[in-house]
């Protein structure tokens, strides 16, 4: 083994924790090698939260455009070409990339391409060449999952609904989490025919009952057909389509298909069995608070761990353990109130209990706003915006909230920061309003529309 083999860490995946990981670590002084199939950015930048986020950009435009004469414009007419936003996301994705690179250059981390596989406890082969180092940390994300029904394999995956050179007419989205609702309402608002089919009663399972009522409806008013307590038997492909075969008999037809139906742990050929690790049954690799596996010397995080599948907390798990590691301070990803968003149209953010799990927790009360957000009664839009607020009676602090509305993700941001310092009903009531604003609603709510136990 050479001296220029041998490294402090070796970290497998550059997706967003293990560029933040390994940067971290070689700013506390540490050799890092970062070992990476295809592209530097991962997911979140390459397949994931960046170009989804320039499509919702590219879908709110549709909406611009038709609202734009009720503010004195003149009729907007125009067409849009998802050829020509591939093209541009596409360059703006080289321009990230470019970006992460350079960063990795500039704090000292050594950037490898290739396939790594893990050979022992201390080593990794990529390339042909065997690589050492004292401490090896996996962060190889997740792929979509393409077995949950017979046939899924032919549908498209949200890969490659963001590479698309044309439109389907129709589109059956199966699924109803966060990609397959993001994705309904962005396509629905480009024109596509959208439909969906998911088993459970309601969108977005685990969140708040009443957000998820208000998802169906907002998608509903979007022009997207629900498919409630559909249970997916096969798809096919014919010469027009798909068809979907659901158990009670009725089949769904399409031009085209997105499966939505969840991500997997990314593990395939890196060499797990060598040092013992054997994952559980969503085909994770378990780890403790420390990140660290059953190996020795073998950390893994982000979403090969299966804890909160999010970026910014992939990126603070690798940064707890490059600061522990390396750093000298012992430091652990913090799980707990970790807000998300769904970019649907209007946009879904969240953060803390849901009413049901703050009622099974003691005496809760329920604070609820709904309204027609200025900008959209104006135009004559029936668009409307949803606000709960969570408050445990007992302690009166905020425990939840959720919204659904313009701007919620970007609301919800600021809120998460009470949250975490404990907020309650009283500080709110006692922040000044900001008007006009949507978010002033938080804290102008007075009564409780339920009182629990
Ligand atoms: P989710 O886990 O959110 O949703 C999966 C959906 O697929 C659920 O509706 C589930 O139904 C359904 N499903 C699973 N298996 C089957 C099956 N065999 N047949 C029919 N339906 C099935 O996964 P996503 O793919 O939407 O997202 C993956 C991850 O990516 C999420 O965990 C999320 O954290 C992250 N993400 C975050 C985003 C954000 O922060 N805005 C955006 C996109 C992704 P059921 O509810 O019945 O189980």
């Amino acid at each position: 083994m050479t001296a220029a083999n041998t490294f402090d860490l070796i970290v497998i995946g550059a997706g967003s924790g293990g560029i933040a990981a390994s940067r971290r670590a070689a700013s506390h002084g540490a050799k890092v090698l970062l070992i990476e199939g295809t592209r530097v950015g991962g997911t979140c930048v390459l397949r994931g939260c960046i170009p989804k986020k320039l499509m919702m950009y590219a879908s709110e435009m549709s909406s611009a455009f038709s609202e734009a004469s009720a503010f004195g414009w003149s009729e907007v007419t125009s067409q849009f070409d998802v050829a020509r936003w591939t093209q541009a996301k596409d360059n703006e994705l080289n321009r990230l990339e470019g970006v992460y690179r350079q960063m990795l250059a500039n704090s000292g981390v050594q950037t490898l391409l290739g396939h790594a596989r893990i050979t022992g406890e201390r080593t990794v082969e990529a390339n042909g060449e065997t690589y050492r180092a004292e401490r090896i940390l996996i962060a190889t994300g997740g792929a979509p999952s393409i077995d949950g029904i017979p046939g899924l394999e032919q549908a498209w995956t949200s890969d490659d609904v963001l590479q698309l050179s044309a439109l389907p007419k129709s589109l059956l989205v199966i699924g109803a989490g966060y990609i397959a609702v993001e994705f309904a309402s962005i396509l629905a608002r480009l024109g596509v025919h959208v439909s969906m089919a998911y088993r459970a009663d309601l969108p977005l399972r685990g969140f708040d009952e009443d957000l998820r009522a208000q998802a169906a409806q907002a998608l509903e008013s979007l022009g997207v057909t629900l498919h409630a307590s559909a249970r997916s038997q096969a798809l096919s492909k014919h010469a027009g389509g798909f068809a979907l075969r659901l158990e009670d008999g009725t089949e769904l037809q399409a031009d085209a298909v997105l499966n939505a139906t969840g991500r997997k742990p990314n593990i395939r050929g890196l060499g797990l069995e060598s040092v013992g690790i054997a994952t559980d049954a969503s085909g994770a690799i378990p780890v403790d608070a420390d990140s660290r596996t059953t190996a020795p010397g073998i950390w893994a995080i982000g979403d090969v761990t299966n804890r909160v599948n999010l970026t910014p907390v992939a990126i603070a798990e690798g940064r707890a353990f490059a600061d522990t590691e390396f750093g000298g301070r012992h430091i652990q990803a913090n799980h707990a109130n970790v807000a998300s968003a769904v970019f649907c149209s209007p946009p879904i953010a969240t953060i803390g209990l849901t009413e049901a799990q703050a009622m099974e927790r003691g005496p809760t009360d329920v604070y609820v706003s709904q309204f027609r957000p200025m900008k959209k009664a104006f135009v004559g839009s029936q668009e409307r915006t949803y606000m709960k607020l969570i408050v445990d009676r007992t302690t009166d602090r905020v425990s939840g909230i959720h919204m659904l509305g313009a701007d919620a993700p970007e609301i919800i941001q600021g809120l998460a920061i009470a949250i975490s310092a404990g907020a309650t009903k009283r500080d709110f009531d006692n922040t000044m309003a900001m008007h006009p604003t949507s978010a002033e609603e938080f804290v102008l709510m007075r009564e409780p529309a339920r009182r629990h136990g």
